[in-house]
């Protein structure tokens, strides 16, 4: 049954991973590969998009090869993607016009200030807050800096897209019939979709300065022809259509079968994101959350979501590795922060982009605080495990407060969830029960049921929810008491972080 299988491709902040799964959801192959970091100054993040487009095409070829599979045995391919980052490109010759400007930069933090007051008019029709997060700015930004670029939109040599466009484009043809297209989920980041009508909205195009014919044509996230068909060369290679596309937080929430209201999950990769299921609902926050869509699937209705981003989380721990160089694998961080109780009261508030959900602060910056003579790297590599757990208890307090649902259980997915300490702390510090499913890869499982409900190796939503298996569950260990005092300090701490970022 080989013509089941559906290939993942995810482009991650970190790496590039592309995944077959058989029809019954298990893994076949696997290829990842990381990609570099470009931090040109303090605040600034960029990816090189050839880069990253020469990594597509490695894993795709090298998992395929590894697992003795060519294209030819795939029934589809699905994409998911780091959202917000931004790139624009020359469609003629396929050169970027500039790095891809990485969701995490903020550079815009000048322009987001003056957004401030279109704050009513950016939640009312996407959803999202005046950030430096999303990508019309970084686009506006891009517009403004590169010399000569506005001439080049007017000519046909500039267009813009996510990293779900750009991947297609290039693996569609590039230059030679790229298919310029985005989905509905990786539209809706970009602050110049309305949520309402999912098309490009006159008003924040003029709001953005940014010219329509440089924006890619919007779909829905699982389609049979929409996407077009891969052009991969090489004994990998074979025309395979790709049928579906979402932002990787999306695609996470499909992989966890989280298609009823009141569903969610949280997933643990470079930044914490989780998302809740609110059906057609379009629910406001007053808590700090982002509206969002959550999947729209071919001939259906658009299902939303509330969503509670955090910006630095695995991020943390790469800080650790590469730039502190207190251990030398993100897997080691589990062993040095178990070689001590706890963190002796210390407390480290990663906000190295300003702080996202539920605080919207972008004049916060880093702060380790609770510091004594006492404290080692174990404690340091501890607190930065806590810190994870109370940004995501900040954002399920947010959850209950703005859509009323209090979970009996928070699924887990993504990188990080491989550590089991952060687990335990994590159901610790929520006194919620923490699970983890057998397939932690729920993006690229997300992705490729995309794919395959729109290629028909799954007949419908409901069909892959008996895929889900729980591997492991956490029970909450603290007394109430501990947790409330512990998430107090943290609080005092986030304090500590604001008003850092002198205008
Ligand atoms: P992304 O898709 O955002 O690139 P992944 O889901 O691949 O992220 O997860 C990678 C992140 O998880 C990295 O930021 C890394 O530091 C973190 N990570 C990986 N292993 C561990 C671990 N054992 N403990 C804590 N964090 C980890």
């Amino acid at each position: 049954m080989a013509t089941r299988l559906v290939g993942a491709l995810d482009q991650g902040t970190t790496s590039t991973r592309f995944m077959v799964f058989d029809g019954n959801g298990a893994e076949v192959a696997r290829r990842q590969l990381e990609h570099a970091q470009i931090l040109p100054q303090p605040g600034w993040v960029e990816h090189d998009p050839i880069e990253i487009a020469a990594r597509v095409n490695d894993v795709i070829a090298g998992g395929l090869r590894a697992a003795g599979l060519t294209g030819r045995d795939l029934a589809a391919i699905g994409i998911t993607n780091q959202r917000e980052t931004t790139v624009v490109w020359n469609p003629r010759t396929g050169l970027p016009w500039h790095n891809a400007i990485v969701w995490q930069d903020t550079r815009t933090d000048r322009r987001v200030a003056e957004l401030e007051a279109h704050r009513g008019l950016l939640l009312e029709r996407t959803g999202l807050p005046p950030a430096t997060y999303f990508s019309a700015a970084k686009l506006q930004w891009i517009l403004d800096h590169v010399d000569g670029l506005r001439g080049a939109v007017t000519r046909g040599e500039a267009v813009f897209g996510t990293i779900d466009s750009w991947v297609i484009w290039n693996l569609t043809g590039g230059p030679d019939g790229g298919r310029h297209v985005t989905d509905v989920t990786n539209a809706g980041r970009t602050q110049l979709m309305n949520l309402r009508t999912r098309a490009w909205d006159d008003e924040l195009l003029a709001l953005f300065d940014v010219p329509r014919q440089v924006l890619p044509q919007i779909c829905t996230s699982s389609h049979p022809t929409a996407f077009g068909t891969t052009r991969l060369t090489g004994p990998a290679g074979a025309e395979v259509p790709i049928t579906g596309s979402l932002g990787d937080q999306h695609a996470a929430i499909v992989g966890q079968v989280c298609f009823a209201p009141g569903e969610a999950k949280n997933t643990y990769g470079t930044g914490n994101f989780m998302l809740l299921n609110t059906g057609s609902a379009i629910v406001p926050s007053t808590s700090g959350l982002l509206t969002t869509m959550a999947y729209q699937c071919h001939e259906s209705a658009p299902v939303y979501a509330l969503e509670g981003s955090i910006a630095v989380t695995g991020s943390a721990v790469q800080w650790l590795r590469d730039q502190l160089q207190i251990i030398r694998s993100a897997g080691e961080i589990e062993a040095l922060a178990a070689s001590v109780p706890d963190t002796g009261g210390a407390y480290f508030v990663p906000a190295f982009s300003g702080l996202f959900a539920p605080y919207w602060r972008t004049d916060a910056r880093g702060v380790i605080v609770g510091l004594s003579r006492f404290h080692t790297k174990a404690h340091l590599a501890r607190a930065t495990l806590e810190a994870i757990c109370f940004q995501t208890r900040a954002v399920l307090d947010a959850m209950a407060q703005d859509a009323g649902v209090r979970l009996d259980v928070l699924k887990v997915d993504g990188g990080a969830t491989v550590n089991n300490l952060l687990m335990q702390m994590q159901a610790d510090i929520l006194g919620v029960p923490v699970v983890r499913p057998v397939v932690s890869e729920t993006t690229a499982l997300g992705a490729a049921y995309a794919a395959g409900l729109a290629a028909g190796v799954w007949t419908d939503l409901d069909s892959l929810r008996t895929q889900w298996k729980a591997d492991r569950q956490w029970e909450p260990r603290w007394s109430a008491d501990q947790r409330e005092h512990a998430y107090a300090q943290w609080t005092r701490a986030v304090d500590r972080s604001l008003n850092w970022v002198v205008p």
